[in-house]
């Protein structure tokens, strides 16, 4: 249903060109739920606002990204306007920011439903009304006719999700959609998300930097590092067995529920995105990193039901170029 092909995006600036996607290769099937997992700055973000096409005019693009066959990034802007919202549904980690302070909530979600659908704005209130319910928010009517001040985070993260699948969209796309939340509610609104994908047949596309998330929600899940996925496949296989040396210290360095196990958190920084590293854009974090990894970027292998970017899965890469002779 979505596949994005070699997406690379940059963004010229006064000092240099930030090379934010480096090459991104994603398929989302219909129904299903795909994960796409990075610190900050690694690329997620980008990645879909490229999708919804939300990036600054000056964003340099390039790749494919497949929507039902039609290439996204050919679209005009008013085709464009007719596959958001409608067709893709998206919801933003601030609530605040995707919400009118100045507008009642009824009155938003209805506004959102007849930029799509022809129906009079009587009717579109009352949808209105049955979408708050559907996300959960107690007494609806009333509830409808309140600002979003008048919501705590959770219920306005809800009404923006009201807003988002107004439409009954194919696809929802969910940045980071719990984390300006506290943690009791951040678990209530993915179990909503959860149960809307399934009575509503969505597919899910979720950015988070969370694997606890992760875990909960996703079929597949693609880790991302310096703009690029270093370890992509099903859920199972990434997160119980993960290949990547950044997904094993990435799992290593998450709190485990009761476990007195110490923390151990990956030491260094990810690299300047100006001035991305010419070999494995993590070597220089790498315990295991070799001298190849320094001035060749690793190719992507298949391994298991997962694609893995890392010169450790190619055996001649130590014999030829000498294993842990370039040392940090
Ligand atoms: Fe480490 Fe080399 Fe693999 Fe990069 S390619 S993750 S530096 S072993
Ligand atoms: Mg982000």
């Amino acid at each position: 249903m979505l596949q994005i092909k070699d997406l690379k995006v940059h963004f010229p600036t006064q000092i240099g060109t930030v090379q934010a996607v480096r090459g991104l290769d994603l398929t989302l099937e219909e129904g299903k739920t795909l994960s796409i997992v990075g610190e900050s700055g690694s690329g997620k973000s980008v990645a879909v606002q490229s999708v919804m096409r939300l990036l600054p005019s000056h964003a340099k693009i390039s790749g494919e990204i497949l929507w039902n066959g039609k290439n996204l990034l050919g679209l005009a802007e008013k085709q464009m306007q007719s596959v958001r919202g409608r067709e893709i549904g998206m919801i933003f980690q601030d609530p605040m920011t995707s919400l009118n302070p100045t507008m009642k909530v009824g009155h938003q979600i209805a506004e959102s439903i007849l930029q799509h659908e022809r129906m009079s704005a009587k009717k579109a209130v009352e949808k209105a009304v049955e979408l708050l319910d559907l996300v959960g928010i107690p007494d609806p009517r009333r509830r409808a006719a309140s600002y979003p001040h008048q919501f705590s985070g959770g219920m306005r993260q809800r009404a923006v999700i009201a807003i988002a699948i107004a439409c009954s969209p194919r696809l929802l796309i969910a940045d980071e959609p719990t984390t300006a939340l506290d943690v009791t509610v951040q678990a209530q609104i993915l179990e909503l998300l959860k149960d809307l994908q399934k009575q509503m047949g969505m597919a899910l596309l979720l950015i988070t930097h969370d694997l606890a998330v992760v875990g909960e929600v996703a079929d597949e899940v693609a880790v991302m590092y310096a703009g690029k996925p270093i370890e992509y496949g099903p859920v199972e296989d990434v997160l119980h067995r993960p290949t990547h040396p950044y997904t094993q210290g990435l799992l290593r360095s998450r709190p485990i529920p009761g476990s007195r196990e110490p923390l151990i958190s990956i030491p260094g920084t990810p690299p300047d995105l100006l001035n991305p590293p010419q070999g494995c854009a993590f070597a220089s974090r790498c315990p295991h990193a070799m001298r190849i990894c320094k001035d060749y970027q690793p190719d992507v292998e298949t391994i298991d039901n997962k694609q893995v970017a890392c010169w450790l899965l190619h055996p001649q890469a130590k014999e030829t170029l000498g294993w842990n002779s370039y040392s940090y």
